[in-house]
């Protein structure tokens, strides 16, 4: 796969990311301290959870984002999912005896410093940031606020980010790979949301983070590679013992979060036959999908020659 096409589709996604997210407001929240991490009170306590400064509780965020805690077979993953206006991103802790791995790095300084601090208050220090693909919503905290920490990826992936100005420190081969005692399996996927993108799966404790592949309860960016795409949901889908799956996008879910992103996709490539433009594609999604959040995210899809 050349590296130029690729390296303008990433600048012309952070452009656009840019701009929504100005519009958004997501690139700051001048009401917010610096490196507030408060837990919203009145949120917390609805949803019966602990409001704590300190340690990384499941809850609402004053950012507005969103923490949630699983406990799978002697890992805790712990998951932080941005506000619409962060485009919905989920980032990951994957927490074991005596060390913590993240994933992915969100779009904006201020949510990737956010989930950092609540990663550095469970006292672990962090093994490594692995990044699942090269779009910008994904790697932009990654110069601002991980610069001094490990990062990995796949090959592709590397060479990609690197094309567009960050780095990602190392290569993470495909295959299994042991951290902190814990089995990793790493998958790269070719052709689908981006262009490369890896899958990491715990396959001992029935966790998936399929990335970008699977977006819950918010509209996906398209490629027209839809039939590429929706096998490889098929593959995953048939991994045994899945019990937790984490999207890039929206809340973390079980294994049927799957089955809704291969029903999306297999209404979108339905939408895409049917439709002249990519006005009518996105109206036509809207439509099918009324109550999914993030309907500019179809704004950055790559149908029509965009
Ligand atoms: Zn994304």
């Amino acid at each position: 796969m050349p590296t130029s096409p690729r390296r303008r589709t990433t600048r012309s996604l952070l452009a656009l990311l840019a701009a929504i997210a100005l519009l958004a407001g997501a690139c700051g929240n001048e009401d917010d301290e610096a490196g507030d991490t408060v837990v919203d009170d009145t949120t917390a306590d609805e949803a019966g959870d602990t409001a704590d400064e300190t340690s990384f509780e499941p809850g609402t965020l004053a950012s507005g984002a969103t923490i949630e805690r699983f406990d799978a077979d002697g890992v805790i993953v712990h998951t932080y999912t941005n506000t619409e206006a962060g485009f919905g991103n989920t980032t990951t802790v994957i927490e074991s005896d005596t060390a913590v791995v993240l994933v992915d790095a969100h779009f904006g300084a201020e949510p990737a410093a956010e989930f950092r601090a609540l990663a550095e208050s469970l006292g672990k220090p962090i093994d490594r940031l692995l990044i699942t693909h090269e779009h910008p919503d994904h790697i932009g905290g990654i110069e601002p606020v991980f610069s001094d920490v490990e990062s990995a990826s796949s090959a592709g992936v590397v060479e990609a980010v690197a094309a567009a100005g960050t780095t990602i420190t190392s290569v993470i081969e495909p295959g299994e790979t042991e951290i902190d005692g814990v089995t990793y399996r790493i998958d790269v996927f070719a052709d689908a949301e981006a262009d490369e993108q890896i899958v990491i799966t715990l396959p001992d404790h029935g966790v998936m983070l399929i990335g970008d592949l699977v977006y819950n309860d918010y509209h996906v960016v398209m490629s027209p590679t839809f039939d590429n795409w929706l096998s490889i949901l098929d593959t995953l889908k048939a991994t045994e013992g899945l019990e937790l799956v984490i999207p890039g996008h929206g809340p973390p879910g079980g294994p049927e979060i799957i089955d809704e992103g291969i029903d999306y996709l297999t209404t979108a490539r339905t939408a895409f036959a049917d439709s002249a433009d990519v006005e009518s594609f996105n109206a036509a999604m809207i439509d099918a999908y009324p109550d999914h959040l993030g309907a500019n995210l179809l704004e950055f899809g790559r149908l029509y020659g965009g």
